[in-house]
């Protein structure tokens, strides 16, 4: 019989086996159901009722994978079940930079190195060597293993969870890697493009066109202004960063000093606060640039480049978080990078962040999750399903 720890191992080298990378560019892009199969087998193992959702037509196509232990609903109105949720796919690589083969998982100095191991492959393994480990006959309520697709790239397999995919729980945790802290709050991400149009012409006479360089300055000026009132109506003091920031990220525009620049292309992000809707800055924004527009004679438009991730908050005395806190002696805080969460809180789930090994490994080469969090995480998943289903 393999040792708990060694069951994770053996587990974790096949889902890092299978491909599963996210990208925006076709090239890379790749289906995760190698993932989502091996997820199926070791659930089922378990005694799992599981279910493949797929969000793409044909076999090649993307899947969540969401299983079920114990009943439907609780048995006790007083306390819900739990999900515990990771994503199966993973940023692309640079495998010239790898010490050893991305796909194929080692052990070395204390860590397991492979694309995925600690952001978030890891996590599954873990999470099913703690169910494993259970009683889990006498569960009263519901207890959900959740992989979704796509986390890296659109969050789309989370955003696209039927309403009812979970129900019966009161509870997820996203198994990020926080190095085992309990995670309650992360901002929101925007990315925006916008378009300046006026119109081109000889450049040895100004009035031939509308140049949208000369507007440059003020379009900066604007949103300076924007980000300096938002500096002031939002802050968190659990964030590195306190307040909403807005990057500059390209700009592209023109192409001959001898002809007006009748068109030009401006990029920006902004990192939301919680109570700060993407829907406001948009509304916000579009009107001041309308207003510019008009002032310059130009046209400007604004379009999103990706579908926004709200930002994240779960009340620090909501229910979840007091039992992540007391389980971990960890007080609940915030991370720097975007998750999944503000989806399943949508859901009705009270949802914290909480899982082995650390960001500041992740996407990068040489990826790995330290050896020595395992048996700690496991013990925390254990005593927090305990908690919710028992
Ligand atoms: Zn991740």
């Amino acid at each position: 019989m393999p040792t708990t720890e060694q069951r994770v191992v053996q587990q974790l080298k096949q889902l890092v086996a299978e491909p599963s990378v996210s990208s925006p560019d076709p090239q890379w892009d790749t289906s995760n159901r190698g993932v989502i199969e091996k997820l199926a087998g070791f659930t089922d193992e378990l005694g799992f009722k599981v279910a493949v959702q797929p969000l793409q037509p044909g076999p090649g196509g993307k899947a969540n994978l969401i299983a079920r232990l114990g009943p439907e609903a609780p048995s006790n109105e007083q306390s819900g079940g739990l999900v515990l949720s990771g994503h199966t796919d993973t940023v692309p690589f640079d495998e010239g930079r790898w010490q050893s083969d991305p796909l194929a998982l080692v052990e070395r100095d204390g860590g397991l190195f492979g694309l995925g191991s600690t952001d978030m492959k890891g996590f599954f393994p873990v999470a099913l060597a703690a169910i494993a480990e259970l009683d889990l006959h006498e569960l009263h309520a519901p207890l959900y293993l959740l992989a979704t697709a796509d986390e890296e790239s659109t969050m789309r397999g989370a955003r696209e969870l039927p309403v009812d995919a979970l129900k019966g729980a009161s509870a997820a945790i996203i198994g990020e890697p926080t190095n085992l802290q309990p995670i309650r709050l992360h901002k929101g991400i925007m990315m925006q493009g916008v378009r300046l149009s006026g119109r081109s012409g000889h450049s040895s006479d100004p009035s031939l066109g509308r140049n949208v360089i000369d507007v440059v300055p003020a379009l900066l000026t604007l949103f300076d202004r924007y980000r300096a009132e938002l500096a002031q109506e939002f802050r968190c003091e659990l964030l590195a960063v306190p307040t909403p920031t807005i990057n500059f990220g390209c700009l592209h525009g023109g192409d001959s000093p001898n002809r007006i620049c009748g068109e030009l292309d401006f990029s920006f992000d902004v990192r939301m606060l919680p109570g700060l809707a993407y829907q406001d800055i948009e509304t916000a924004l579009n009107q001041r640039l309308t207003a510019l527009a008009s002032a310059h004679g130009i046209d400007i438009e604004m379009r999103r480049l990706v579908e926004p991730v709200p930002a994240f908050e779960q009340a620090e005395d909501s229910a979840a978080v007091i039992a992540a806190e007391a389980v971990t002696g960890c007080a609940a805080g915030a991370v720097n990078f975007a998750t999944e969460a503000p989806f399943l809180q949508r859901l009705g789930l009270e949802t914290i962040v909480l899982g082995p090994g650390s960001i500041d490994v992740a996407h990068q080469p040489d990826e790995y999750m330290p050896m020595d969090q395992l048996r700690p995480a496991i013990d925390v998943i254990k005593q927090l399903i305990a908690h919710h289903c028992l």
